[in-house]
């Protein structure tokens, strides 16, 4: 995980409505839909920036390189943090927790409990690293640099 990333975890708390944005940051946001857009999406975006009829989402990323260390186990966007726009963290939240649940339903003590922990992060880190990069290439897909 790279240092933005690390700050943008701590500092982010929740989405603001369009009456809330600072209007520094929607300045910034009109200069980049000039720039970025062609018509009609830019007038459609100008618009909605001018009347402040939007909602500033924060999008925060994390692709993990491990779910588990020794005894501990991460589920949820705790454990990964995937772009909204793949509208799945929460589904994917729930797959690990089932597959946690399996994993550990027969084995909790001592060396087993460790090779239980090893096989749900076998199982789960592939699809959730895929899950979050594929929200990054959507990003990336509109112009973020
Ligand atoms: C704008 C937006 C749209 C989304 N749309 C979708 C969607 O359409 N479909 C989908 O599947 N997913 C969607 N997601 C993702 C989904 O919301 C998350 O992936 C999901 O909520 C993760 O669940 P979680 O339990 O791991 O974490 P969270 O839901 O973040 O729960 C963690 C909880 O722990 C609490 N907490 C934190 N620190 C402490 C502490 N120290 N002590 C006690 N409590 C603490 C927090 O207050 C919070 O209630 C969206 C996310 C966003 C931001």
């Amino acid at each position: 995980m790279g240092k933005y990333e690390i700050l943008a975890l701590v500092n982010v708390h929740h989405s603001l409505k369009g009456a809330d944005i600072p209007e520094e940051t929607l300045d910034k946001l009109s200069n980049q839909a000039r720039a970025k857009w062609p018509e009609p999406w830019v007038s459609a975006t100008l618009q909605a920036i001018r009347t402040r009829n939007l909602t500033g989402i924060p999008i925060k990323e994390y692709v993990p390189d491990d779910l588990v260390k020794e005894r501990i186990a991460l589920i949820g966007d705790a454990a990964h943090v995937p772009a909204p726009i793949t509208a799945s963290g929460f589904n994917e939240s729930l797959q690990d927790a089932a597959e946690l649940g399996k994993c550990v339903a027969k084995v909790i003590k001592g060396d087993a409990a460790v090779k239980a922990l090893d096989k749900y992060e076998s199982l789960r880190l592939n699809k959730v690293r895929q899950l979050v990069q594929s929200g990054k290439s959507f990003s990336y897909s509109y112009g973020r640099s």
